[in-house]
């Protein structure tokens, strides 16, 4: 058999319903062909569904078949930087075809170390639980406790049971139990697979959270290249220009150049110009107490942690993102971080996507600012009746 580098070189299939692990080898010719993360998590779910599952999956993408797939590759946690980055995808819950979302943070890292390339899990179990991957170990943990929830409890609770702080885990809230189709994925607190409705997809199959430690270290080809080709991509990172703008004022630096460039839409995409000089990543530092955070391994430190008060407490909340910003912000007709904020926390918090959520609610005010019924939109757009 090739040696295969740069890659743990197996895969768990989790069976929920029946609580069976499998583990297979990694194909070689998978890996140089697909690679890691999406690409391989995409052959993965080909190779598992028939054309009867798909057409099973387009009518109820909630079916046990659905495989919801972590994955890392090969760069994850190396000393590339930037690289801590996971993948999770599935048959949307939301829009019945192909989903996937990445997130970052420290928990992909671990997620490489635990022993597996990818994780696929299938079936639904019958009451909450938590898988534990503990060094290639797998086990199903009992969730009764935590199920209901918030992320932020969640978290803690899990580290509080291991009596572990230093464990990292992916979470959902009541929004994925609830099977909200936007519902997001969690880790590291802050951190979010929001795209579409994947926590939905845990949240059938009562899936609470995935919690991974290890330590496995992985063969490389070259590992002095590998550290040689992640200085060059360092220095290239640190001359460019853009870069020291995410560092300086994170995501929410797109907020100025958005707007110039008339793509920050507003008042659910009735308009494009508004004066957002309250929204921008200067604004944010000049309002609140402002810290700045780093995914593992990466120098530019986009992430945000605002120190606001909610209900006479000092809360210290992740964000604001540029996304939130701008579909909680203009697309809602609001100008001010405050608002922005708490929806921000209370999305991260009850795990729900911010961009879904913030549209969603632009287009509510937008009908009942328009005095424009449901049921007429239903009727004059084939879009919102195409499904059940
Ligand atoms: S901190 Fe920002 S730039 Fe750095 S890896 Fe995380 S998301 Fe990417």
């Amino acid at each position: 058999m090739t040696q295969l580098f740069g890659y743990n070189g197996k895969i768990a299939y989790i069976d929920l319903s029946n609580q069976k692990i499998d583990v297979k080898d990694l194909d070689p010719k998978i890996a140089e062909k697909y690679i890691g993360g999406v690409g391989l998590s995409a052959k993965l779910t080909y190779d598992l569904l028939t054309d009867k599952d798909y057409e099973i999956l387009k009518s109820d993408p909630f079916a046990g078949i659905n495989p919801l797939i972590f994955a890392t590759g090969p760069l994850t946690g190396t000393a590339t930087p930037s690289s801590s980055r996971y993948s999770v995808t599935g048959i949307s819950p939301l829009t019945r075809i192909w989903g996937e979302s990445t997130s970052g943070g420290f928990f992909p890292v671990i997620l490489r170390r635990c022993g597996y390339d990818a994780l696929v899990i299938t079936g639904k179990a019958k009451e909450p639980l938590y898988l534990s991957v503990n060094d290639g170990d797998i086990s199903f943990k009992d969730a009764e406790n935590i199920w209901g929830k918030n992320t932020r409890e969640t978290i803690e609770l899990i580290k509080k049971k291991l009596g572990d702080d230093k464990i990292h885990l992916a979470c959902i809230g009541q929004a994925g139990e609830n099977l909200v189709k936007y519902a997001a994925i969690i880790n590291d607190e802050g951190r979010a697979a929001g795209r579409c409705g994947l926590g939905a997809l845990m949240g059938k199959k009562k899936l609470k959270a995935l919690v991974v430690k290890g330590k496995k270290t992985i063969e490389y080809y070259s590992k002095d290249e590998l550290i040689s080709k992640g200085k060059d991509s360092l220095r290239n990172i640190h001359n460019a220009f853009a870069v020291n703008f995410f560092s300086h004022y994170g995501t929410l630096i797109y907020s100025d150049m958005g707007m110039v460039l008339g793509d920050i839409p507003a008042n659910y995409f009735t308009n494009t110009e508004f004066v957002a000089e309250n929204l921008t990543g200067r604004a944010l530092k000049e309002q609140y107490p402002v810290l700045k955070y780093a995914c593992a391994g990466c120098t530019i430190g986009c992430g945000r942690t605002t120190i606001i008060e909610i209900n006479g407490e000092e809360v210290k909340v992740d964000g604001p993102e540029y996304e939130t910003t701008a579909s909680f912000g203009p697309m809602c007709g609001i100008l001010d971080f405050k608002p922005i904020i708490k929806a921000h926390h209370i999305c991260n918090l009850e795990g729900v996507d911010v961009i879904s959520g913030g549209v969603s609610i632009s287009f509510l005010i937008y009908l009942v600012e328009n005095k424009i019924a449901l049921d007429e939109i239903k009727k004059k757009y084939r879009i919102l009746t195409w499904r059940k």
